[in-house]
């Protein structure tokens, strides 16, 4: 995180010496150049819509983070040989509240591992696209190597993200040899592209190559700060099942999220629409009574000015044509104290119809949360609640 040093703070990139430096070297990015990164693999994940997406490298997670409200991911995996920095903001990475009240679509697993980059483990096989941000210039010249045979070799992901430091920016910095004390190389263009076309064509991927953090105006010729390969791969998947289980890494922490696929919570979904739904009919029935002057109740309901204006039931956000559909749909009646929505005008309600596929999934799902009259084919409730009288 070596910019996080060039944007806010005036300390040197090598020693944190921070009066030898002069403010004027100092370069910022605005927004700082690792949000920069993460914004560049989020609009990525926007892109491409990968179902199952790896960090290597992961750090503190906050870019498992960002892309767990990717509503595409079903899949997200951070992998650090640091346990520490993986627990540090694990707690993040949980569910909460607004996700069991608005489950998501589809099931998302997140899982931190402990462990390499250039192990092999099969959990890693099957992914439309690994990460790897400011990563490689940690490794030595032993992972180095290891890094592409196990990274395209082995996992193998459909898509690959690497980004470095340029070090042909460096000397804009104060005093700068290497970012960061960790760091056991830093390439200029030439060198990290020559690497990553080899290792593309060793794979089988194409390779295109950008970067992030613009130099300054009569700077242009160094290239951007950071520098990123994007790599994909030329040959559509191989089974995953020719590869036998290898299970190096440690899990840390794994979290599945709620989702629509379970049914409890597909059921509390609907509940939620269904419930407020009757009772807003309910609620808009006894307002038109109440501004009747007299008559009776069977006489209103059979008056189309009733039904037709008085009788306004679609949610303001509904498209005309999903309107029509409701006011299609059997109307809501009541006979005596009791008032009754067709399972069919509940079903007319888009968001019930995502939910349900067909009505009779909806009566099942609602079955043992309301009444249903005999036939099943309406909830009941009464005309008015106890407080009412
Ligand atoms: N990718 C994160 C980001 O952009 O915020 C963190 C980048 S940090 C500069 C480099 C990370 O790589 C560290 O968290 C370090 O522990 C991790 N790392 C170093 N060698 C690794 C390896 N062989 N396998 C996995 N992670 C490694």
């Amino acid at each position: 995180m070596e910019e996080n040093n060039i944007q806010v703070k005036c300390n040197s990139m090598v020693d944190g010496n921070f009066e030898e430096v002069p403010s004027k070297e100092v370069i910022k990015f605005n927004p700082p150049l690792y949000r920069q990164r993460y914004q560049y693999i989020k609009d990525l994940v926007e892109q491409h819509k990968p179902k199952k997406v790896a960090d290597l490298g992961c750090g503190d997670t906050s870019l498992l983070w960002i892309l767990k409200f990717h509503k595409c991911i079903e899949l997200l995996v951070g992998v650090d040989t640091d346990e520490d920095k993986l627990r540090w903001k694990e707690y993040k990475l949980c569910p909460v509240s607004g996700d069991y009240i608005k489950p998501r679509e589809l099931t998302m697993t997140v899982t931190l591992y402990h462990g390499s980059a250039v192990e092999r483990d099969s959990r890693l096989l099957g992914f439309d696209l690994i990460t790897c941000i400011e990563l490689i210039e940690h490794l030595d010249s032993n992972d180095l190597a290891k890094f592409p045979e196990v990274v395209f070799g082995f996992f193998s992901p459909a898509m690959i993200v690497i980004s470095t430091p340029n070090s042909e920016f460096n000397p804009l910095f104060p005093a700068v040899t290497l970012r960061d004390s960790d760091h056991k190389f830093e390439w200029n263009r030439i060198q990290f592209q020559t690497w990553a076309l080899d290792v593309a064509k060793l794979y089988n991927y194409s390779v295109e190559f950008t970067g992030l953090g613009k130099p300054p105006a009569g700077a242009e010729n160094v290239g951007y700060c950071t520098q990123i390969g994007i790599f994909r791969k030329n040959l559509a998947k191989e089974a995953e099942s020719c590869v036998s289980e290898q299970h190096v890494y440690k899990v840390v922490y794994t979290v599945t999220y709620p989702s629509l696929q379970q049914k409890k919570y597909r059921q509390g979904a609907v509940l939620s629409e269904v419930i407020p739904e009757v009772y807003d009919l309910r609620r808009e029935l006894l307002q038109s009574l109440k501004q009747q002057d007299a008559g009776d109740l069977g006489d209103m309901l059979a008056d189309p000015a009733y039904t037709e204006d008085s009788f306004e039931c679609c949610e303001p956000e509904l498209s005309l044509l999903e309107k029509a559909n409701v006011e299609k749909a059997p109307k809501p009646f009541c006979v005596g104290n009791k008032f009754y929505v067709p399972l069919e005008r509940l079903f007319a309600l888009p968001r019930v119809k995502h939910l349900c596929v067909n009505i009779e999934m909806l009566r099942t799902l609602i079955a043992d949360r309301v009444t249903l009259t005999s036939d099943g084919s309406a909830v009941m409730v009464d005309m008015h609640d106890e407080e009412d009288y």
